[in-house]
Parts: C-alpha cells; structure tokens; sequence
C-alpha cells in the first residue's frame, strides 16, 4: 500500500501513484475529516486560481472554437455575411453543422445502373435537348444524356428557354446528379444538377483534382438562397481540417466503451466527411458511431444539469406536512363519486412528496376529464391542514374563474376561506383581498399570473399548483416557489406529453399520470361537416333536445376581447334563439361576462334551464355537464389540435353516447384538414398530441421558446429517443453518485457542465 509521509514541518507527501490516481495538481486543497482513530480524504477541491495545464488548453481550444467564419480560407464578408443567415458566426457553429444527408460518390454509375429511387452521380454526355410540352399542354425543357450503356431523360419545369438553349449542346460532357425516378419504361431525373467538363479536359483528372466533391461520401448539407454544396463543403473542409481538433470531449471514457462512442472531435470529422468505408444507409440513418457520439453529448449535458436541478430541490429543504385528513376526509365525503385507482395512486404519490422533507417537484399529467382537479384540491386541503396557504395559478383569466368556482363551493362548506386574484382585480377590493392574504385569512389562493406578482405577498405558502392545461412556462415554476420559503410544487397539464419531451422539458420534475377516466363515460362519435351541411346538423342538435339532452355550440374567439367576434357570437345566439330554435331555450356564454354572470349562465345549464349554451371557448374547461350530448364546434378549422380535444371533452361524460360535429369552412389548409381527421379518427388524447406534436414540431407545440425547450444543435428528440434514455440514466447515475461533480474524475465534466448552461443552474446551487 503507499505510503503518505508526513515531513517534520507538517507537510505530507503523497506518493506518485496517489496523486496520479485521483488527478491531484499542485494547490489543490485536500479536506481531511477525522473519523474516529483514523482521518479519510473526504473531499479534494481544485485550486481555482492557477487553472490547470487542461483547463489551460482548454481555453485556448475554446479561443479558436470561437473564431470568426471570416477568418477562414475562401470566405469573404460576403459569403460570411450569407453563413451568418444559417446561424453560422464562428468556427464552432460550423463545426455542429452537420450534413443532412450523404451521396455516395466514391465512383460514378453507369447510366445503365441508375437506380430509380436514389439520387445518383454519373458521367454522361448530352444526346439532345429542347423544349418539349405535354399533353396537358405544360411547356417543360428536356434533354437526353447517355453514355455507352445507356441513356437518361432530364426534365426542368421551370426553366429559362433561351439559357438553357445556350448550355445544353449536343456533345457537351459533364457530372450529373439528381433523383431518378420511373415513369412506366423511362427512367427519369427532374432539375438534376450539373458540373460541366470543359473542352478537353479527362473526367479521371477532375475527379482527381477535386477530393472534397469526388471519389468519396460526400456531405449535403442544407442551404439557404446564395449558398451551394460545392461551396458549403469547400468551406466545411477547411474548417473541420483545421478546427475540429479544438474539441474536446468531456465524456467518461467508460461511457464512451460501453455505448461504443468516439472522442468528439473524431466524431465531427467523420460526421462531415466520413471514411469511405462508412456505410452510407447508417450514415443517413443517423446511427453511425460518429452521429450516436454527437447526439449523446448533447442530450448528456443536458440531462447531467437537469439531474442537478432536480437533486438540487432535493436537497434543500421542504415542509414536511403531516397528512391528518381533517378536510380531505370531509371533501371525499362530500363528493359524489369515489376516486379512481388512477387518481389514488396519484394522490399518494403527491403525498408522500408532500410528507417528505423536500420540495415536492411534481407533474401531474391527465387526459381531459380525468378528474385532475380534484388531486389539485386534496393536496390543497393537505396543506391548508397544515395551516400553509396554497396559490393555485391558472395561465388565463378564464381558466383561473373556472378554477376559483369549482373549488370556493366545497371550501365554503368545508369553512375554508379561497379568494380569486386577477389582473382584473382594482381599487379598495384589490387591497382588501391582498392584506387578507399576507395575513394568512385566505387559505386557498387561485389566479392567474397576477398571483406571482411583486405585491402579493403570503404569510406561509406551502404549496403551489400551477395549471398550464396545454400551455407551459418553465419561468413561472420559479417565480411562484419564490412567493415561499421552498413550497412544494405542483403542476398539472392536460396534454399528454411524449416520452422524449417529458424527458427534456420536464426533466427536473417528477411525473405522474392519472391514465384513467372515471366509469362510464362512452366515447363520442365525431364527424366533419360543412356548410352545406348546416341544416341537417340543427336536426342533430334538435333530435338530441328532444330527448331531454342539451348541446353545446363553440365558436372561436381567439381573443376574447375582439369586439367583432364577440358580435359574431351573440348575433349567432340571436340568430339561433329566434329563427333555428325559437322554441328552445337558449344560453348565451363568453369571456367578456362577469364572474357572476357567467356563474348564473352555466348554473342554469347545470340545472337543465337551458338547451342549448351558446358559448366561446370558455367552456374549454370548467363546465361538467353530463346530460350535453352534442358539440358543434363551428370554424373548427381555426382551433388548434389541442384546443379541439379539450372542448371535446366536454361532452360524453355521462352514460349517453354524445356527438360532435366539427363544422369546417369551405378552404381548409392542408394542416387544418389533418387536424380535422386526427380528431375524427381517435379519442385518445396520448395520440392527439403525438399528431399534434407531428403537425407543429416540438417548438410550437410546447408554445415557443419561454416553455423552455432545449434547442438542440445535432440531437433530435424523436429520431435520437433512445440515446436520449440512454444520456439520461448515466446523467442522473453520475448525479445520484456525486452530487456536487466534485471528485477528480468528474471535475472537467463540471467544468463544461457550467460552460454549456451558463446561468441556468442556480437551483441546483452548485453555480
Ligand atoms: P380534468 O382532469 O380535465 O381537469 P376534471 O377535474 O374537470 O377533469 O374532472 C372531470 C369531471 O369528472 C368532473 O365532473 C369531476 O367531478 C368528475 N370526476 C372526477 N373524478 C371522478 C371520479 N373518480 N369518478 C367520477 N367522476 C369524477
Ligand atoms: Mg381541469
């Protein structure tokens, strides 16, 4: 065993090996913890003043990484001005440049071997050319190229005819490249690209003289207007060639073994201008070493400050409440049903979160009626038992009067003081209600974001809810944590989030899922209508009133404060009211109303006053009313994916089989009649927001940027999902074992860890 010798002025000298062994470099400080007769290294904490030769390197690797495009050979402030478009200003945004995709031209085909369906290189020389037009009368310009084993047909549709008269000559040589394709016996390839041979000179020559673009896999990359492959590829050799050995990889080697990665810099060389052994379909598979290595790097990092996040909440300190069923008893009395093993689960999940003595950091995702609001309240009811507050923040005003109503009937029963905060609040009411809350009156606090304003203060939040229904904010968890001293969070959403996503947005919470409806609901039968359909869609609406049922008719008002649409709404209220169903009793609903009249409005319908409830999309949520056995949703074209699930959702949810009818206009694009169908094919909202998802991408459909999502330079979520799984469990394996990165082996991942999320770390506390 080596030996440590401590010298007679009190110095110990650590042998070689050790210092090898754990990476230790002159002033580093070695903590030394008693423990019991003898002392053990409980921490080494590297010297932050004079960086080591690494890091040393590292920052100069870093300089070069960040060196203008300018500077590189061949491109000009023109040509840099072009790649600043593409997001390219230094020599390391170039470098995550990645190629979409590979053309095999490691040798050129014959023309007889051209392969309909691949985009293919050949030397060939021009047969014939001219304009030619079809049956139709469509004027396109076509030439016939061949070499001694055949020939092939080009076609442009859009072309310059006196151009091209001058370029395609009978006789001319050149490299062709384009998408074959197969019409009956002809072999065909539509605006192929070209490099002429000039007069003389030998194919065998060009090839030679031009390694980057022959001979070889070459790279495609994507282009904006001004740019081209040759001079893309031009550029990215010089780049890679020069630059791509500043990267260095802070992966742990063992990962790198087990999941068979390379260094970094390796893998960008080969991603951009792979060896000609690559195999060209993993290649555009994206399931090479080189592309698995980038991707994994990218979704390790991101994973790695996630774990940190969420270990970070989890070592700070919580309110540990005490679960004494005073009010949640009473409530489950009170209800009229019993809950599902769904939302039991649920609720001893949130719980045990609740009872623990850290935050809670919890997700709670269910499908449209699954019954989220009433977990949202017994949690709430768990803290009030404890005398915390509770802050129940909904992202519109609407959705927060919803919430206020559902939940102030029970409290006031249960002699629970709730209060309802929105930006609509004014005057002596607003400072009324905000002294009663900083002096702990109002137990349960529900609003919009105006609850997490500077103003309102609370005496003792214990808990927060946020309900994003379909949309999220990453920024507001954070805000509404600081109204207490580590609340515990909550927060619920409606939309089924894809695996992989949850994995990247929501990676620093936990997760749970009510993933069942409560008994007897039948699904709804949905139908697309239009126009001319209209009167025998009345009829559907009337034969349901017939039956004592009641409908509901939806029109889109995007903004509720557009004065035009509003009108539009009431005129159709009018309109119904008067010449459709006069003889029916009709309720008019929309954002504009005040809380009591709209209270009144849905309470009638509640009570089966009314028939038929005119209404905007305030019902998006809130109303239950199970005896409404129809939905027309009129303009559906105009709704998202999301929005439509949701208001479908307000009916069948009672025994009877209820109907919805989607109500398009007349020109549907092409995304808004794939919406359409989505919803008339399923009722499954998991799938909803896959197509959802498919239709938007994942920007858009987490709304924007401020959700938080990551932007990713090489990953994809949904080609890569299985490498992300990967990245995450040794991220959180890493974290789990060394929560700070503090030991040797895990100081230079640290170090990068901060780089690459900057100031995102704070929660976490190791920043
Ligand atoms: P969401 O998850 O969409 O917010 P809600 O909380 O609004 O769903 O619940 C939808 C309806 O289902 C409400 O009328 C609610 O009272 C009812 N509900 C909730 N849980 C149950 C249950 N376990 N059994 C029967 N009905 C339930
Ligand atoms: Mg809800």
């Amino acid at each position: 065993m080596p030996v440590a010798k401590l010298t007679a002025d009190g110095q110990i000298v650590i042998p070689d090996e050790i210092r090898n062994l754990l990476g230790l470099l002159p002033g580093d400080s070695i903590l030394i913890e008693p423990s019991g007769s003898v002392a053990v290294i409980s921490r080494i904490e590297p010297n932050s003043t004079a960086p080591p030769d690494s890091e040393l390197q590292q920052s100069i690797n870093r300089k070069n990484l960040e060196t203008p495009i300018q500077y590189i050979k061949g491109v000009g402030p023109k040509l840099a001005g072009i790649l600043a478009k593409k997001g390219i200003a230094t020599v390391e945004d170039a470098l995550y440049l990645l190629p979409i995709r590979y053309e095999d031209r490691r040798e050129l085909r014959k023309v007889a071997g051209l392969r309909p369906g691949c985009t293919e290189v050949f030397h060939a020389r021009v047969i014939s050319a001219g304009p030619a037009s079809t049956k139709g009368g469509r004027r396109f310009y076509e030439a016939v190229v061949g070499d001694d084993t055949g020939t092939i047909v080009l076609k442009w549709f859009n072309f310059n005819p006196r151009y091209m008269k001058g370029v395609w000559q009978p006789g001319k040589k050149g490299i062709f490249t384009g998408e074959v394709s197969q019409f009956g016996l002809q072999r065909e390839i539509h605006h192929p690209d070209v490099d002429w041979i000039a007069e003389g000179r030998e194919l065998a020559a060009i090839m030679a003289a031009d390694p980057v673009n022959f001979g070889r896999t070459v790279p495609v990359y994507p282009l904006t207007e001004g740019l081209n492959q040759k001079t893309m590829r031009k550029v990215l050799k010089e780049v890679v060639d020069n630059f791509s050995c500043d990267l260095y990889s802070c992966l742990p080697p063992e990962l790198m073994t087990r999941y068979g990665l390379l260094p970094v810099d390796k893998a960008v060389r080969e991603a951009h201008f792979p060896d000609n052994a690559a195999d060209l379909r993993a290649l555009n598979d994206w399931s090479t070493p080189a592309h698995r290595t980038l991707s994994f790097d990218e979704f390790f990092y991101l994973e790695l400050g996630l774990a940190l996040k969420k270990h970070g909440t989890a070592i700070d300190e919580g309110i540990p409440f005490k679960v004494t069923h005073k009010y949640t008893r009473q409530l489950l009395k009170m209800l009229p049903y019993s809950l599902t093993d769904a939302q039991r689960r649920v609720l001893t999940e949130i719980k045990n979160d609740m009872s623990a003595a850290h935050p809670m950091h919890r997700l709670v995702q269910g499908d449209v009626g699954s019954g989220k609001t009433i977990v949202a309240l017994l949690a709430a009811l768990l803290a009030v038992e404890n005398d915390y507050q509770v802050a129940i923040m909904a992202p519109t005003e609407i959705l927060a009067e919803q919430h206020y109503l559902n939940i102030h009937r029970y409290c006031d029963e249960l002699g629970i003081h709730a209060c309802l905060v929105t930006s609509g609040l004014k005057g002596k009411a607003k400072i009324g209600i905000l002294e009663d809350i900083s002096s702990g009156k109002f137990q349960i606090v529900v609003g919009t974001h105006a609850v997490i304003q500077e103003k309102v203060e609370f005496a003792r939040l214990g808990l927060g809810i946020i309900d994003e229904q379909h949309r999220f904010g990453v920024l507001q968890r954070g805000s509404l944590k600081k109204k207490g001293q580590n609340p515990d969070i909550l927060v619920m959403t409606a939309t089924p989030i894809p695996r992989t996503l949850a994995m990247t947005v929501f990676g620093d919470l936990s997760l749970s899922v009510i993933d069942e409806l409560p008994p007897g609901r039948t699904p709804v039968t949905t139908r697309i209508c239009n126009e001319s359909q209209r009167q025998r869609v009345y009829g559907i609406v009337r034969d349901e009133v017939r039956k004592g049922r009641q409908a509901y008719i939806i029109y889109p008002l995007v903004e509720e404060s557009g004065k035009s649409e509003l009108k539009a709404a009431s005129q159709m209220a009018e309109h119904l009211a008067h010449e459709v169903f006069s003889d029916l009793r009709i309720g008019l609903l929309h954002g504009r109303m005040k809380p009591e009249e709209k209270e009144a409005v849905m309470r009638s319908f509640k009570a089966c006053e009314t028939d038929i409830l005119v209404s905007t999309t305030v019902i998006e949520v809130g109303i239950d009313v199970p005896n409404a056995t129809v939905m027309v949703i009129e303009h559906a074209e105009r709704f998202g994916l999301s929005q439509l699930h949701q208001l479908r959702g307000r009916v069948g949810r009672g025994s009877n089989q209820s109907r919805c009818v989607l109500l398009a206009g007349w020109k549907l694009t092409a995304d808004a009649e794939k919406r359409l169908h989505v919803m008339e094919g399923t009722a499954d909202g998991f799938a909803i927001a896959e197509a959802d998802l498919e239709i938007r991408g994942p920007g858009d459909f987490l709304g924007t940027r401020q959700a938080g999502l990551p932007e990713f330079r090489v990953a994809n979520i949904f080609r890569d999902g299985a490498i992300l799984e990967q990245a995450r469990k040794e991220a959180f394996s890493i974290i789990g074992r060394d929560p700070a990165l503090s030991s040797p082996e895990n100081i230079s991942m640290r170090r990068e860890l901060l780089r690459r999320w900057g100031g995102r770390l704070e929660l976490a506390g190791i920043a």
